[in-house]
C-alpha cells in the first residue's frame, strides 16, 4: 500500500497523513445550511469528502464522520419569518430533502448529523469558556464577540496578516458595539425575529442565538476531541469560518484544533462559482428529472482533481453518461465470463498499482479514473481472447471491486419506464389472480413476463423483477 499524501491548506503543502492513533481518522466536515435544497456545487464539496473517506479506509484505516445541519442562522430565520413559522418547519423538509439527494448522489452516511439546535448548551459552554479566558467580551445589547487581537495565532490557516485583516475590514463599526470591526459574534443577543421563529436560547448572557463558526467548534470538540485528525469543507470556508472555528477552539483549550485541513474547489457554470445568491444553481432533483444518474455526476466529479475549479458546462453530464456506461457494461461483462487469461491477472494488478497510488497522491481521482479506463479496455481484449485461467478472471473481478468501492460508478441498470410499467401492470394481475385464487390467471400473466424476458422472484417483502 503507498502511503497517503494530502494536501495540508495548514501547511500549505502536501504531506503524508495518518490518525493520530493510528486506527480511526476523526474527521469534521462542514455540513449544508437546511434553507433551501443544496445545489450541485455544494455537492462537488460533499462528494469530495466521500472520496475521502473512502480513501481512508482503503488505507486500512476506520472513520468516525461527522457533518453538522446548520438550522439556525439568518437566512433561515428570515425565511420562516416571512411565513409566520417556526424554523424547525422550515429547517425539516430540506434536511429530509438532503439526505435523499445525497444518497441519489451515492454519498455514504456519515457517521453523526448533529444539529446546532439540538448543542445550544454545548456552544454556552464553550462561550463561557472563552470568557473565562479573557479572549472573548460581552457588548452592551448582551452579544458575545471574539476578540481576535488577543489570540496571537488568528490568521494561520488563511495566512492573512492581522494587520492587513483590520485594515482591509473598513466596515464601519456597525450596529453591535465591537472593539474591532474582525472580531466576530460568538453569541448573538435575540431580536424579535428570533424570538418569533424560535430561534432564540436562554443564556449567562440574556436571550440569544450562536454565531455560525460556533457551532462546529462546539460539536467537533463534542463528537471527536479537542483535537482531531482532519477537517475539510469547501475552499471558501477557509476564511473566516475555519480561521474563527480555530481561534474559538484553540483559544479555549489551548491545544491544536484539527491536524489537518482539506478544502476542494469550487464548482462553476459558465465560469461563475455556482451560489444561491448568483441564481445560477442547479440541484440533484433537476438533474434527477432530465434523466441523469447519481453515477453520473460522480464521474463528473471526479474527472476533475478536487483542488482544481471544474466548469459545469451543457454536455458534461452528457460524457459522463457515457463513461458510466461503459463501466456498467463492462461490470455486467464481468459478471458473465467464465474465465480469463494470464495477461488479464497481469492488467488487473497494473491497474490496482496505479488507482492506488494516483488516489493516495493526495486524491488524484482524474488518473485513477484512467487507469480504470486502461483496464476496461486491456480486460475486454483478453475476455474476448477466451483463455483459461480462471484465477485470472478472480483476480480481475476483485481489482474492478476494489476500484469500485471508491469510485462507486457502476450505474443502475436502465430500463425503460414503458416496459416498467407493463411489467407493473402484469405483476398486479398476478397478484389478484392469486387472491382469487384463479392459479390458471396467475400462470397467464407469468407466462407473458418470461416470454419478453422478465425474471421474477417472490420474496418476502414483495415480487421483484429483473431483465434476464
Ligand atoms: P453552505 O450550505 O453554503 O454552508 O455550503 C455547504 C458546502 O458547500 C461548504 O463546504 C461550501 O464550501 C460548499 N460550496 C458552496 N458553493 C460551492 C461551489 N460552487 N462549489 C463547491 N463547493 C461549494
Ligand atoms: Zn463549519
Amino acid at each position: 500500500m503507498p502511503e497517503l499524501r494530502l494536501y495540508n491548506t495548514l501547511a500549505r503543502r502536501v504531506e503524508p497523513f495518518a490518525p493520530a492513533d493510528g486506527q480511526t481518522v476523526r474527521m469534521y466536515t462542514c455540513g449544508p445550511t437546511v434553507y433551501n435544497p443544496a445545489h450541485l456545487g455544494n455537492f462537488r464539496t460533499f462528494l469530495f469528502e466521500d472520496l475521502l473517506r473512502r480513501v481512508i479506509r482503503l488505507a486500512g484505516w476506520q472513520v468516525e464522520q461527522v457533518m453538522n445541519l446548520t438550522d439556525v442562522d439568518d437566512k433561515i430565520i428570515r425565511k420562516a419569518a416571512a411565513t409566520g413559522a417556526n424554523i424547525l418547519e422550515v429547517t425539516e423538509p430540506f434536511t429530509e430533502l438532503f439526505h435523499r439527494d445525497r444518497r441519489y448522489l451515492r454519498i455514504e452516511d456519515a457517521e453523526r448529523y448533529p444539529k446546532a439546535t439540538e448543542h445550544i448548551p454545548e456552544m454556552i459552554a464553550l462561550v463561557e469558556r472563552l470568557v473565562a479566558n479573557n479572549v472573548a467580551y460581552i457588548a452592551d445589547d448582551g452579544s458575545v464577540y471574539f476578540a481576535i487581537a488577543r489570540f496571537p495565532d488568528y490568521g494561520k490557516l488563511s495566512q492573512l496578516d492581522t494587520r492587513e485583516i483590520r485594515a482591509g475590514a473598513r466596515v464601519a463599526q456597525d450596529e453591535y458595539a465591537k472593539e474591532n470591526a474582525q472580531d466576530f459574534a460568538l453569541w448573538k443577543a435575540a431580536k424579535p425575529e428570533d424570538e418569533a421563529t424560535g430561534a432564540a436560547w436562554d443564556s449567562p448572557w440574556g436571550r440569544g442565538r450562536p454565531g455560525w463558526h460556533l457551532e462546529c467548534s462546539a460539536m467537533a470538540m463534542k463528537y471527536l476531541g479537542e483535537t482531531f485528525d482532519l477537517h475539510a469543507g469547501g475552499i471558501d470556508l477557509i476564511f473566516p469560518h475555519h480561521e474563527d472555528e480555530i481561534a474559538q477552539s484553540e483559544a479555549a483549550t489551548g491545544k491544536p484544533f484539527a491536524r489537518c485541513w482539506c478544502h476542494g474547489e469550487f464548482l462553476l457554470t459558465d465560469g461563475a462559482k455556482m451560489a444561491k445568491r448568483v441564481g445560477n444553481v442547479a440541484n440533484v432533483v433537476d438533474m434527477r428529472d432530465q434523466g441523469i444518474s447519481g453515477t453520473a455526476y460522480r464521474h463528473f466529479v471526479f474527472n476533475a482533481h478536487y483542488r482544481k475549479q471544474l466548469n459545469l458546462g451543457d454536455d458534461s453530464l452528457e460524457q459522463s453518461r457515457a463513461a458510466v456506461n461503459r463501466i456498467g457494461a463492462f461490470a455486467r461483462r464481468l459478471v458473465e465470463a467464465t474465465t480469463g487469461t494470464a495477461a488479464l491477472a497481469d492488467a488487473a494488478t497494473r491497474a490496482e498499482r496505479a488507482f492506488l497510488e494516483a488516489l493516495f497522491d493526495d486524491l488524484n481521482a482524474p488518473e485513477a479514473l484512467a487507469a480504470l479506463f486502461t483496464f476496461i479496455s486491456e480486460a475486454n481484449r483478453e475476455l474476448d481472447a477466451q483463455g483459461d485461467d480462471l484465477p485470472a478472471l478472480e483476480r480481475a473481478r476483485a481489482a474492478f471491486r476494489l476500484m469500485d468501492s471508491v469510485l462507486d460508478l457502476v450505474p443502475e441498470q436502465e430500463v425503460d419506464a414503458d416496459l416498467a410499467a407493463w411489467v407493473e401492470e402484469r405483476l398486479s394481475m398476478r397478484r389478484a389472480a392469486r387472491e382469487r385464487r384463479d392459479f390458471a390467471a396467475a400462470d397467464a400473466a407469468r407466462a407473458e413476463l418470461t416470454a419478453r424476458g422478465i425474471l421474477i422472484e417472490d420474496g418476502p417483502d414483495g415480487t421483484r423483477w429483473r431483465k434476464g
